[in-house]
């Protein structure tokens, strides 16, 4: 380390001296050459002689050291030159420039003195001795940086004067030499000294330097160091702050963790709480099996929990399991502790403390097994009481079975009227399927597209609304094309608060009820026969056409319509020919009179129709002539033609009347009056009718008075037995006796009562009345007296009759062969099997039945053998028209059947001696007409029986 460190100096030293010696050689040289210069001034100034060696040692000495300098300054500045090139450098000028002084020397010691004379050995020698001294004086002074410098400038320039005391030895400059000697051995003494105390200076300057180095080496690491430690310690400032902050963040997370927790556990204890009250709630029970220790935690009732012993646990359930489900427990239990199930679950009955026993879900799963043989060690459930749940789903299942199985339709709707539910009955009812019902609403499934219907949806939404309640019909067309008409009851269902929660509906179906009421009203206010409006209607709508629309109708007129001489033809087409030919006549009347109001049938051959009167349309004569005109053309029944006529009688409102009775009766006067023309006629009401009408209008109340007030009286025309003139009996004919207007005759109130209850009031009269008079006559002594009495379809069909007949019969203590009825063919037609039974019965009291107007109703020939009938009545038509050949083949047709059959046959209307005799000849039984005599009152009719009694003697 020293050696290192002692190169190093060396190193050191020796530049040092190379540099230091290249600074101070410059001194040196100028010294040099201010020393030749004194001594050249000094030879030249005192000596005058010239020496050219001198001048030329001078002037080659002052060009060497300038150039030298020169040399030195330009090649050798400053820490910029090679230290090996200075030192050769340094060598060779010192030792030139030692030898330009010691070559100096010796032409001062030892040419001058021979070459001038002035100049003595002594000069010589002082001047040689100042260039030496002061040459190395000033050697010593520039060039001990290192000894060697100072040698090579000082041995060449003693050189000379050390050979002059060898070469001359001249001892009168012994002292001289002596002295320059000793002080040429003090100068390199000098030299050495001063040599060795610059090396030692360089040496220590070195050091020096080195340690200065060292220590600002040191300074800077110390600063750096320094340096280091400030970031060092900003950084570790840095950690402590983020230290710090952290610390803060930290303690503010505990804190809030703190917080959370402490929240968590109030959060968690509420929960426990709500746990146990929704385990005490739901009737849960948990348990917890420690298998391994045989214990069980189980929760009762109010949810306290009790650890128990496995066996005393197990011991309590298999006395209060049901035993029908023990079994099923313990096998579940079983499966599962075998783990051959993933969940324990059971079902069973249980007893409580009452006795009772109750349904409950036990529940449960092993959550610990052993590892090694997998038996298990702890298991946890829930045992639930399910006892209200499943009473609740029996209940729900009832519920659900009765809406499945109800015959209504049933939907619920929530709040929103959305259906939530829809039963099968209302799929079946609205054609749709429950999934494209539901989540629709209440009115989407119905076609919304009329206005009305809009409307009414709306209003019904409404109400709803408003009410919570709905209840009415309507008629619904669904989205399926399904249209009917419903009956719809919605009630809302409310909650606690009386909030509506949901609606419930129940729809009925109208449908084929109201078919039925259309079908019902149909046959009600239509004629099936015709498909016309019947009487009924006719008189309904010509009410409201009067009454309620009196406003937009200011005229009409009512034309009444009857087929001219429709009963014969009726009867000789019989029953369904005639219904032919009046569904005929219908259609061309309606096909006729499409403007009209409209068209009615009122009865049998009866017919109305009702136009509104206006300027703009045919007058109601040319109506009229048109429906005459439609019926020129023959009308192809069975395919036979028939011309028909009709009658027809005019009425207008307001002119005739504002009521319509008395429109009614005014059209049927000109009916009336037609018809009394021979028909095919128009006629139209006239004021001169006007009591007529009167008396029409208030018939019906009159006659009902008229019965009250005992009015009706009968009226007796004999029959006479052809074969002995002798009277055979009477037939009773009733008469209106009235107080004002006198007699009036039947045919004037019959249609009318026959129309009503009335004509069984009056048949009742006449029995009573003619029973009475029958029990008169037979105390007069007219004992085989037959009465006949009109009877028509009415009294047959009401079932009074028989009682109306036994009652007089028990009255007035008469024989039942003293009576006689009098009904109608069309009589037999109705009820045929009632009738003919009621004919049984009336036979069973003797009583003989006529066929009344025989020839003019549905003569089917079939009623003769079927029905009880004792009597042919050939009607006073025929009897008329005796004298022309086809009627009295009829007649004569008539009478041969009628005895064929074994009846009697009685011929009515007989009004002259050429019908009677032609009638006789026929063989038959019995007259009755004007030509014996007219009806008579019952005074007359015994005075006219007491007259003929003397008949048969004088036959
Ligand atoms: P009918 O039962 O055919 O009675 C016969 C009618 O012919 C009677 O009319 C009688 O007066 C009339 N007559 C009898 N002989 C002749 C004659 O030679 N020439 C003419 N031109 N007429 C003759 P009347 O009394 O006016 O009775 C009419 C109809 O009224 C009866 O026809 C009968 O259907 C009905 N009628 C009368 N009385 C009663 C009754 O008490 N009860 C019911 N239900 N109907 C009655
Ligand atoms: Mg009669
Ligand atoms: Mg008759």
């Amino acid at each position: 380390m020293s050696n290192i460190q002692d190169e190093y100096i060396n190193k050191h030293v020796s530049a040092a001296q190379i540099t230091n010696t290249i600074r101070l050689s410059r001194f040196f040289l100028v010294s040099i050459v201010i020393v030749s210069l004194y001594i050249y001034c000094i030879y030249q100034f005192y000596f005058a002689k010239p020496s050219f060696y001198l001048n030329l040692w001078f002037i080659s000495t002052v060009l060497f050291c300038c150039l030298s300098l020169l040399i030195t300054s330009i090649h050798f500045k400053p820490r910029n030159f090679s230290l090996k090139h200075a030192h050769r450098w340094l060598q060779f000028q010192f030792l030139a420039t030692g030898s330009f002084i010691g070559v100096g020397i010796a032409l001062i010691y030892y040419y001058l003195p021979q070459y001038n004379h002035d100049f003595n050995q002594v000069h010589g020698l002082m001047l040689s001795a100042l260039l030496l001294i002061v040459s190395q004086a000033f050697a010593l002074t520039f060039l001990t940086q290192r000894l060697n410098y100072f040698c090579l400038a000082f041995i060449p320039a003693i050189l000379p004067y050390l050979a002059s005391q060898f070469i001359a030895a001249d001892t009168s400059n012994y002292l001289f030499h002596l002295t320059i000697n000793f002080a040429l051995i003090v100068i390199l003494l000098c030299a050495n000294t001063s040599s060795r105390i610059h090396q030692r200076i360089s040496a220590l300057y070195c050091k020096n330097n080195r340690l200065v180095k060292n220590a600002e080496q040191q300074v800077l690491w110390t600063d750096e160091l320094c340096q280091q430690l400030k970031t060092e310690i900003n950084k570790s400032k840095e950690i402590e702050l983020q230290l710090q902050l952290n610390n803060q963040l930290l303690e503010q997370k505990v804190k809030e963790r703190t917080f959370d927790l402490a929240k968590m556990n109030t959060d968690l204890e509420n929960q426990q709480q709500n746990l146990v009250l929704a385990h005490e709630i739901a009737g849960l029970r948990p348990w917890d099996w420690n298998i391994k220790d045989r214990e069980i935690l189980i929760t009762n009732s109010k949810q306290q929990k009790t650890l128990k012993a496995l066996k005393q646990h197990q011991h309590q359930l298999q006395n209060i399991i049901h035993s029908d489900d023990v079994e099923h427990f313990k096998f579940s239990m079983k499966q599962h502790l075998r783990g051959r199930s993933n969940l324990y679950e059971a079902t069973y009955r249980i007893q409580n403390s009452l006795g009772k026993w109750k349904w409950v879900h036990d529940i449960g799963r092993v959550i610990s097994r052993d590892p090694i043989n997998q038996k298990a060690l702890r298991m946890v459930g829930i045992r639930r009481d399910i006892q209200q749940e499943r009473t609740d789903q029996e209940r729900l299942k009832l519920a659900a079975s009765v809406l499945k199985q109800a015959s209504e339709g049933i939907f619920i709707l929530d709040e929103q009227l959305c259906y939530i539910d829809v039963n099968p009955f209302y799929e079946k009812l609205t054609n749709f399927s429950q999934e494209k019902i539901i989540g629709k609403h209440l009115f989407d499934i119905t076609a919304n597209h009329k206005s009305q219907q809009r409307n009414d949806h709306y209003s019904i939404i409404n109400q709803l609304l408003k009410t919570g309640e709905y209840d009415g019909e309507m008629n619904e067309k669904f989205l399926s094309g399904k249209e009917l008409t419903v009956w719809m009851h919605i009630n809302a269902i409310t909650d606690e608060q009386n909030r509506v929660t949901h609606y419930i509906g129940i729809v009925s179906d109208l449908t084929e009820r109201k078919l039925q009421e259309q079908r019902l009203s149909y046959l009600e206010n239509y004629d099936p026969l015709t498909d016309l409006p019947n009487r009924f209607y006719y008189n309904y709508q010509l009410h409201q056409y009067l009454v309620s629309q009196k406003d937009s109708i200011q005229q009409l007129a009512v034309i009444r319509l009857n087929i001219d001489r429709f009963r014969p033809l009726n009867e000789f087409l019989s029953n369904s020919g005639g219904d032919e030919l009046l569904r005929q006549v219908a259609q061309r009347l309606r096909l006729t009179n499409a403007e009209a109001l409209f068209v009615a049938h009122l009865n049998g051959d009866d017919f109305a129709i009702v136009y509104e009167i206006s300027h703009i349309r045919p007058s109601i004569q040319q109506h009229c002539e048109r429906i005459s005109q439609a019926f020129s053309l023959p009308f192809t029944i069975f395919d036979q033609e028939h011309i028909i006529t009709l009658s027809m009688g005019i009425a207008f409102y307001p002119e005739n009347g504002r009521q319509l009775d008395y429109l009614n009766n005014c059209a049927e006067q000109g009916l009336t009056e037609a018809k009394n023309l021979g028909g095919n006629t128009i006629r139209y009401y006239s004021n001169k009718n006007t009591a007529l009408l009167e008396q029409g209008i208030y018939l019906e109340r009159d006659l009902r008075l008229a019965i009250n007030n005992n009015e009706l009286i009968v009226y007796y025309q004999p029959k006479i037995n052809f074969s002995d003139q002798n009277i055979y009996g009477f037939e009773a004919l009733v008469r209106w006796n009235h107080p004002t207007k006198g007699i009036i005759p039947p045919n004037s109130f019959i249609p009318l009562a026959e129309r009503t209850s009335l004509i069984s009031d009056i048949g009742r009269i006449v029995i009573q009345q003619t029973a009475k008079q029958i029990r008169h006559w037979n105390d007069l002594g007219f004992n085989n007296i037959c009465v006949s009495v009109n009877v028509v379809a009415q009294q047959l069909q009401r079932g009074q009759l028989l009682e109306d007949l036994d009652y007089a019969i028990q009255t007035y203590q008469i024989s039942g062969s003293s009576l006689e009825l009098e009904i109608t063919e069309s009589s037999l037609l109705e009820n045929s099997i009632t009738v003919k039974n009621l004919l049984d019965e009336i036979k069973e009291r003797k009583i003989n039945i006529s066929l009344d107007d025989f020839g003019t109703g549905y003569s089917s020939l079939s009623y003769l053998a079927d029905f009880p009938i004792d009597i042919l009545k050939i009607d006073r038509s025929f009897i008329s028209k005796i004298g022309e050949n086809k009627q009295e083949a009829i007649v004569s047709a008539m009478i041969a059947m009628g005895k064929a059959m074994g009846m009697m046959v009685v011929a009515e209307g007989i009004e002259t001696q050429q019908q009677l005799q032609y009638l006789q000849d026929l063989k038959c039984d019995i007259a009755q007409g004007f030509l014996f005599s007219k009806p008579l009152p019952e005074s007359e009719a015994t005075i006219f029986l007491e007259q003929h009694r003397l008949i048969p003697s004088q036959v």
